[in-house]
């Protein structure tokens, strides 16, 4: 796409006072979509970079045409081999990401994400948190003449 000249102008102004801002990622909670999903080229030779929000393209198009699109309300645990039909608790080693917090929770109470981020955008401490899985490595010290373990928390 060709941006309008002054549009133009205005980014690069940005870009090169710094102002610009973050390139779009999937857990930038960035729209409502469920699954965020960002395409993104860049090249050195065009001196360009594209950034393209997929999952609201994508969701234009699901509407155009819905007998494409199949929503099975469970996930497929492949190791198991059987349905899942409730969110399953978070277990990551880090906390879990705002932006799939709010889906999670607009999927358990059946509600639009956007009233989610909007009641628990203050709410961060109810955020599941992660629990590291390996006990932390200890640091030998040598004191006075003996070696001694410390575990640093
Ligand atoms: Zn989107």
């Amino acid at each position: 796409m060709i941006l309008e000249s002054q549009v133009k102008v205005d980014v690069l102004s940005a870009l090169f006072a710094g102002t610009f801002g973050e390139f779009w990622d999937c857990q930038d909670d960035g729209c409502d979509c469920i699954y965020q999903r960002i395409g993104m080229w860049t090249n050195p030779y065009l001196a360009e970079t594209l950034e393209v929000r997929m999952c609201c393209i994508w969701a234009d198009l699901y509407k155009q045409y819905p007998q494409f699109v199949r929503v099975t309300p469970a996930y497929k645990d492949g190791n198991k081999r059987e349905w899942v039909t409730e969110p399953t608790e978070w277990s990551g080693e880090s906390d879990m990401p705002k932006s799939l917090w709010y889906r999670q929770l607009s999927r358990q109470q059946n509600r639009s994400v956007e009233d989610i981020r909007v009641e628990y955008a203050e709410k961060d401490e109810l955020r599941p948190r992660g629990k590291p899985k390996r006990e932390p490595m200890p640091l030998f010290v040598r004191v006075e003449g003996e070696w001694v373990a410390i575990n640093l928390r």
